[in-house]
């Protein structure tokens, strides 16, 4: 019998590969780790520490399913991204042992309103409403660790339609795998069930009702979601 006053929320989670389910802590998510991507966004990469912000565990999309156009926006974007998922934390992680804590990877898209986004940087306000909404974050199945040794090199594409859109390699990304877990561990604590979208190569653009979305990290997998 729990204490609860009313029924407990269910526990969100991505399926692995092979079966079985992660269960999902926090949604943390990079800005601009791509050099490339921040200059199409109009920043110079050179001078920007890493910063972050966050996703609802229940935003995630898993299975393939289908992500309804949310409401309010004109401009919803995609943000192809690897995805990282911790089995340990702590805070203050050093670069040297950061990916001790690293359970395994998925593909994922951070799903953006990019008009509320840009109204919210224009007035100074917070990105939650222009990056944390409902089902704002499709994911493909995660992949034990060891399925891709070096988390700095591979392939990362994003076809819509059957037609690439994003493509680059995680040798691009600016702070490394480990380097973002250890600066964000100097943030907040961080803990098992935790993932981390690492950021978006160039190439991000708007989404119409039935596109197909298919992406691609290379040793990782797939992650497909229509638009309804
Ligand atoms: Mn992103």
């Amino acid at each position: 019998m729990s204490n609860f006053v009313i029924a407990p929320p269910a526990q969100a989670s991505i399926p692995v590969a092979g079966g079985g389910e992660f269960p999902v802590r926090r949604v943390y998510c990079v800005g601009r780790n791509y050099a490339a991507h921040a200059r199409e966004m109009g920043h110079d990469p050179d001078r920007e520490e890493p910063f972050f912000f966050c996703k609802p565990a229940d935003s995630l999309v898993t299975g393939d399913a289908d992500m309804p156009y949310p409401p309010k926006t004109k401009d919803l974007h995609h943000e192809m991204e690897l995805v990282v998922a911790l089995k340990s934390g702590g805070a203050n992680i050093p670069v040297d042992t950061a990916m001790s804590h690293v359970w395994g990877y998925a593909a994922g898209l951070d799903m953006t309103r990019r008009d509320l986004q840009n109204e919210a940087k224009k007035a100074g306000r917070p990105w939650d409403m222009g990056k944390g909404f409902d089902h704002s974050g499709p994911i493909g199945l995660l992949v034990p660790a060891s399925a891709l040794p070096d988390a700095n090199k591979g392939k990362i594409e994003l076809k819509v339609n059957g037609q690439v859109r994003q493509t680059s390699d995680l040798s691009n990304l600016i702070w490394s795998v480990a380097e973002t877990i250890s600066y964000l561990s100097g943030l907040v604590t961080l803990e098992a069930g935790d993932l981390i979208f690492t950021g978006t190569p160039e190439g991000v653009a708007a989404c119409v009702k039935g596109d197909v979305l298919e992406g691609f990290v290379e040793g990782v997998g797939t992650v497909k979601t229509t638009i309804v």
